[in-house]
């Protein structure tokens, strides 16, 4: 079987490939927010769109003409980026996405390319490049396949990362055939059926006190000072501190799940809805759900395992998952545990809940 797989490297650009990124991303976000403009004045005026291909046509025969520089940097690049504008009005006309916005300096510091004849490949400790040429990386990951894309980008920090977008042929590993439920977690990251209560890593509640001390030094700094700028690294380090130990945690946790399970069954939040409501907010969007099920979805794919998504109305909380018996008290979220008034038996609320994820996990797997 063929899957894609992403291999992302930390890399350090000389000086004059530093030079060659910066110029890249601008001339990427100069383009997309020029036809970003123009799309938007078109539908306007006249209730009518841009293709991709108009765009495209467009950047040849007169942007690029206008504007020479934009021959300097890496013309896949550019069309990538009208790709990505072209995508992002895809998403907002299927309704899955909200208008395209305009790219910021701060925030968008990166460009895609994709490869042709061989033009980006992995040469020992350094990643070739079209236009840029070997730029040095930390070559923590090998692999066998076929780069279809490469995507450099930078930090806030000033950090630099190549991402490679690879196809490759794989075995379907086998699993230890289990079956589990999930529920999600407010404070814990998820309990599960079997009683196991997961934290997130104690590391980040502490990373994430620095953080606001570091916000609070960064507030007290004079506006364009040389001390204000160490201030905004330094705290822009410690938020991509914290992405790294989130990240390697959900890996942690998706790779044991993946291994152990044929079966997980999860409940489909609508987390949208949920961050509505603020007392959650937070401590929802710290447990990033989103990114953990996409993780636990293509490794239980890698391994023959089902994900099963039970409808978020499904009361999990409420019902009893010794005789079925539905207790509406236990909407209340303090209520953390609770005896059965039908049968007696005593619950732990996020482990009831998992064991009832699971179950109904099941009954739809068998229907
Ligand atoms: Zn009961």
């Amino acid at each position: 079987m063929e899957r894609i797989r992403g291999y992302k490297y930390r890399a350090y650009p000389n000086k004059e490939q530093r030079e060659f990124f910066a110029k890249t991303f601008g001339s990427c976000r100069f383009v997309y927010n020029h036809y970003l403009a123009k799309r938007k004045a078109k539908w306007e005026e006249c209730h009518d769109t841009m293709s991709y291909n108009d765009t495209a046509k467009d950047l040849a025969n007169n942007l690029k003409k206008e504007h020479a520089w934009l021959k300097e940097t890496d013309s896949t690049a550019l069309q990538q980026s009208l790709r990505h504008l072209d995508n992002a009005y895809n998403n907002f006309f299927a309704g899955t996405g909200g208008y395209p916005k305009f790219k910021r300096k701060r925030t968008d510091q990166s460009y895609r390319t994709t490869n042709t004849n061989n033009n980006i490949r992995i040469e020992d400790n350094a990643i070739r490049l079209p236009k840029a040429g070997k730029v040095k990386i930390v070559n923590t990951r090998s692999f066998e396949g076929r780069i279809i894309s490469a995507t450099v980008s930078r930090t806030s920090s000033g950090r630099y990362y190549i991402s490679l977008q690879v196809e490759e042929e794989y075995e379907i590993l086998p699993n230890k055939g289990g079956e589990i439920g999930l529920d999600a977690g407010l404070t814990a990251l998820y309990t599960d059926s079997e009683n196991n209560k997961i934290e997130n890593p104690r590391t980040l509640s502490k990373h994430e006190k620095r953080i606001r001390r570091l916000q609070r030094e960064l507030s007290r700094k004079k506006k364009g000072s040389k001390n204000r700028e160490k201030a905004r690294i330094r705290l822009a380090r410690e938020h991509e501190k914290v992405a790294n130990i989130r990240n390697d945690f959900q890996h942690k946790m998706t790779y044991r799940l993946a291994n152990d399970n044929q079966v997980v069954c999860i409940e489909d939040l609508n987390v949208k809805e949920m961050m509505g409501n603020h007392r959650l907010a937070r401590s929802i969007s710290d447990a990033s759900w989103s990114e953990f099920f996409r993780k636990l979805e293509y490794k239980m794919g890698d391994r023959g395992g089902i994900l099963i998504k039970v409808p978020g109305t499904y009361p999990s909380s409420q019902r009893c998952s010794c005789c079925g018996r539905q207790e509406r008290k236990v909407r209340d979220l303090s209520i953390r545990s609770w005896t059965c008034p039908e049968c007696g038996a005593k619950h732990d609320r996020d482990v009831n809940a998992a064991v009832n994820i699971l179950i109904k996990g099941l009954e739809m797997l068998a229907s």
